[in-house]
């Protein structure tokens, strides 16, 4: 077993990760830039300690310091959670290299599913299958056209180093197609520095269902199901759920199958997840996650299986001791990401003081933090703030649930996307499960705050207080006196401010 474990991020996964620790009896030891000073994450670890001044993100990119900082506390041990180095095979090695365990795959299958062309063929010799495309990188524009001729548009345009939605381009004709070649294979080489870029069919519907994947280091591997992503804004995942509401358990079977093939053909240990498009009853492979995802916890609460946990024991060289038969998914899970934009704004970024923060509770309902009130929140960093999850035996119980739990929520000093999930949970294609990726596309509604939307709930009286108050400094006009007119929550709650 681990002894102490240097965890390597930020917010509500270092978080998740120290809470692991803590119920396993490891010691854990947490990093941060100046600007996290007094995050929880800082405040829940045994140990603290300062990567240096620079307030952006790059403190938790810095290699060098976060295996002198681990070595200096005397771990054994390093967890990347996820963003940041988790997927960067030089990092694992690095770690590997200075005597330390690190808590995810061998860099070696890191690299392997990282390069999108080379995991597509080995997906292929796998038996696992891809999306209709091609195998290796097109030379130029000329030769994609002619691949695209044998695809069929429309095509979708994809940098072989691709990650994070970059450099990825649809076409629907020939006349297209230089021009979108260009411009994907320039986003690429910035986002990347490498302009490699590939074809694949565009799908016109599909759906994003993921394969939770467990790997010992005794060669046992197993998957825990699914989790349905298709709730996306520009190919960012913003709602998850578990399981699907469209696999039958013969395709759940076949997509695990393909799953457990997919980590075999690369080496893989520890959790890592693989991604798939599905459309008409057929599933493709689209990329492996070589960490821990965001929305583990929808599986976490289906699967009754703690995956941080595992992920501990897995590195400290414990056996899998699970049979795929052992593993039954119970209820339905659904996740909302709670981040810091302004959903009736364009999902503009929204910076401030937490002034006040009420956390949803009752019955089968999660919430993963990373936020307290006090903290400040920057543009520095990713805007999300936490995670609520809840359970419920089945997946309507489930939505009225996470509406419930939304409406008990309360972020007072930036702006959040709970109106936007809020919306989504009420809507009735969703509420039917009729959705794919293209969900928000076709539901401008649940972007648009309706008027007279009704958006209050279980508040307390404090948060009543501050919100009206917050609200008043942002739009009260600037002139001298400026008697604001009457707090019109106060009167929503039957109150009055005045005779
Ligand atoms: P990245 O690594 O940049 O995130 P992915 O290959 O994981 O790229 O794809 C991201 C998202 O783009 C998917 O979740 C899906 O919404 C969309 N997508 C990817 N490939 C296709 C395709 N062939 N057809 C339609 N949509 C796709």
């Amino acid at each position: 077993m681990l002894e102490k474990v240097l965890v390597a991020n930020r917010g509500e996964i270092a978080l998740r990760i120290i809470r692991a620790c803590r119920e396993l009896g490891i010691r854990s030891v947490a990093v941060y830039s100046e600007a996290d000073r007094l995050s929880p994450h800082v405040q829940a670890a045994d140990e603290a300690y300062l990567l240096g001044p620079a307030p952006s993100s790059e403190s938790y990119l810095r290699i060098d310091r976060l295996i002198e900082v681990a070595q200096r506390a005397g771990c054994d041990a390093v967890h990347p959670g996820y963003g940041f180095l988790a997927e960067r095979a030089p990092f694992a090695a690095a770690v590997e290299q200075a005597g330390l365990t690190f808590v995810g795959p061998p860099a070696s299958a890191i690299e392997a599913m990282g390069d999108k062309t080379a995991a597509r063929r080995r997906m292929i010799d796998a038996g696992v299958p891809v999306v209709p495309g091609m195998a290796e990188p097109a030379e130029d524009a000329a030769t994609a056209l002619r691949e695209a001729e044998s695809i069929g548009y429309p095509v979708l345009l994809k940098a072989a180093a691709g990650g994070g939605g970059k450099g990825m381009r649809v076409v629907h004709e020939p006349g297209e197609l230089e021009k979108a070649f260009a411009a994907a294979s320039n986003e690429a080489t910035n986002a990347f520095g490498d302009g490699r870029v590939y074809l694949e069919r565009y799908l016109t519907g599909p759906r994003h269902i993921e394969i939770q994947v467990l790997a010992d280091a005794h060669g046992h591997t197993i998957h825990l199901g699914e989790r349905e992503c298709s709730i996306q804004r520009r190919h960012q995942k913003m709602i998850e759920e578990a399981p699907s509401s469209v696999l039958t358990p013969e395709q759940r079977e076949a997509m695990g199958s393909a799953a457990v093939a997919a980590a075999r053909a690369v080496g893989y240990r520890n959790a890592g997840t693989c991604e798939f498009l599905w459309q008409d009853g057929e599933f493709f492979f689209l990329e492996m996650n070589t960490r821990i995802q965001v929305e583990h916890p929808v599986t976490e609460l289906v699967t009754g299986q703690d995956l941080v946990a595992w992920q501990l024991r897995i590195a400290g060289g414990e056996r899998l001791d699970l049979r795929q038969e052992d593993v039954v998914l119970l209820g339905h899970a659904i996740e909302c990401r709670i981040t810091s934009e302004d959903p009736d704004n364009g999902f503009m970024p929204s910076t401030g003081r937490i002034r006040l923060l009420e956390i949803p509770a009752g019955p089968g309902v999660r919430w993963d933090g990373g936020v307290a009130e006090g903290v400040e929140v920057s543009l520095y960093y990713d805007p999300m703030l936490a995670k609520l999850i809840v359970h419920a035996p089945d997946r309507a119980q489930a939505i009225d649930r996470m509406d419930r739990a939304l409406t008990e929520l309360r972020v007072v000093g930036v702006e959040t996307s709970v109106p936007f999930h809020r919306r989504v949970m009420r809507e009735p294609d969703f509420r039917a499960g009729r959705l794919d990726i293209r969900y928000l596309e076709k539901h401008q509604d649940v972007l648009r705050r309706e008027p007279g939307e009704d958006l209050l709930g279980a508040v307390s009286v404090a948060a009543a207080l501050l919100e009206e108050e917050h609200r008043r400094r942002r739009t009260a006009p600037r002139t001298a006196g400026g008697a604001s007119a009457p707090a019109s929550r106060w009167r929503d709650m039957g109150w009055r401010s005045g005779p």
